[in-house]
């Protein structure tokens, strides 16, 4: 569809105006509190709108994207963006979703140079080298989405070791953090079965879930022996000072 500013100006009234319709006061009570249950940090990847995936409207999604959906301790856009739902919205549900298919995963499995962007993909290629024994021994074409997959597994548990996360949990606060897939295919999110919850466990649900991404891309006579390079600060609560 081609599309022009006028035509964004023109469709946000049209949008504005049902919604009003449909929903009388909608904007009026937005304007009076936003208490999103929900936290998405995600890609920017224009296919993967977190709001119309889910089904949720303005108010309900507080959302984080950046370029394939990193977390880093070094990035206070992201734990700003954290800190900020998990202190003050108090949100229950923290969601780090990639997507197959995946254009900054690619650029990193392949060792494509982008530009600037190259050092911000320097991140997943760390997560492609710590597997790189076991993206090797699977078909080439399922590599991508295997990684995308064990980058999604590393943002989650980098989410969890961050002060913020180590901090709401110390606390009691209850917040979940969940690893999810995003099918630009066909559409439909995946649980990637990586979700923590506070309660220390995060090497075993680490390992675990790379085992299943293992698994789920490995051909069936497949049968090499898994090795993880060691990562740093693995366990919670066990940051350097
Ligand atoms: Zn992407």
């Amino acid at each position: 569809m081609t599309t022009s500013i006028e035509d964004l100006f023109a469709h946000n009234r049209e949008w504005a105006a049902q919604m009003e319709r449909d929903r009388p006061g909608f904007f009026t009570s937005l304007v009076k509190q936003q208490t999103p249950k929900y936290m998405w940090i995600g890609c920017s990847d224009s296919r993967v709108p977190a709001n119309q995936i889910t089904g949720l409207d303005p108010g309900e999604v507080f959302v984080h994207r950046n370029v394939a959906n990193i977390v880093v301790s070094s990035d206070l856009n992201a734990l700003s963006a954290i800190q900020f739902a998990v202190d003050v919205l108090k949100v229950e549900d923290i969601m780090v979703v990639g997507h197959y298919g995946c254009g900054g995963v690619k650029a990193a499995l392949d060792n494509v140079r982008v530009g600037l962007a190259d050092n911000w993909i320097r991140n997943i290629k760390n997560v492609r080298d710590r597997h790189q024994s076991m993206l090797d021994a699977l078909p080439a074409e399922v590599r991508i989405d295997a990684l995308v997959e064990l980058n999604v597994a590393e943002q989650v548990i980098n989410v969890a070791v961050s002060t913020v996360m180590v901090d709401a949990w110390a606390r009691g606060q209850k917040v979940n953090i969940h690893g999810w897939a995003f099918g630009v295919h066909d559409g439909l999110l995946q649980d990637l079965g990586i979700t923590v919850n506070g309660d220390k466990a995060l090497d075993g649900i680490y390992k675990a879930a790379v085992q299943r991404i293992r698994h789920k891309w490995s051909k069936p006579a497949g049968g090499e022996v898994l090795t993880i390079e060691p990562r740093r600060n693995r366990q919670l609560g066990n940051e350097p000072a």
